[in-house]
């Protein structure tokens, strides 16, 4: 679930702006300091913060763009995302760029065994890698998960109007990424039920 919730995170910090547009919430450094931070224990870097500076920011809006790409095939046959929909990364670039950014930091498992509990094992960074490396590839491990997961089949971009949402289905009926979507959804279909009615009246 951890998995899912970081990818999803990333991938929908490109979101509409509320006037018709997308606005980027990774727009620059200081915006991934801020998402950076709310999220330090799952990004593998609270110990150690990285900060954010121009390679990182490079690095971050770099995968988000092949993470976008491979969620706009999760989501086929359906249409994707509308925020980047005519510039998508092409799916063997996103998938090669998210493979290198996985093996920028190598985990080895570790075994520890609790008085009381039964032994648990964990993955670690092998060695000390820097630390925006580690938030890179925690990220890119997340979308991995993800996408091979369980959760990719639930994946939807919203289609409410205006919005540039991907969701995942919290159940078989859900149509929208919010209750606000659907309201503006149907508030649309109404205006545009009326419409045709009125157009086609004599
Ligand atoms: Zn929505």
């Amino acid at each position: 679930m951890t998995a899912t919730r970081l990818a999803l995170e990333l991938a929908v910090t490109l979101r509409h702006d509320g006037h018709g547009g997308v606005a980027d919430d990774l727009a620059g450094p200081e915006g991934l300091a801020v998402w950076v931070r709310e999220r330090a224990a799952l990004l593998d870097c609270a110990d150690d913060p990285a900060v954010p500076d121009e390679a990182l920011h490079t690095a971050v809006r770099e995968l988000r763009a092949a993470i976008r790409s491979l969620f706009a095939r999760a989501v086929r046959p359906g249409p994707p995302s509308s925020a980047d929909a005519h510039r998508l990364l092409p799916e063997e670039e996103a998938l090669r760029r998210l493979n290198a950014a996985v093996a920028l930091v190598p985990m080895t498992p570790r075994l520890s065994w609790d008085p009381g509990a039964p032994p648990a094992v964990r993955h670690h960074p092998a060695g000390s890698p820097p630390p925006a490396d580690r938030i890179v590839a925690a990220l890119a491990r997340a979308a991995l998960a993800f996408l091979a997961g369980p959760d990719r089949a639930l994946l939807r971009a919203c289609p409410a109007p205006r919005c540039v949402r991907y969701f995942v289905k919290d159940h078989a009926r859900q149509e929208w990424c919010t209750p606000s979507c659907g309201n503006r959804a149907r508030v649309a279909r109404h205006h545009e039920r009326r419409r045709e009615e009125q157009g086609g009246a004599p």
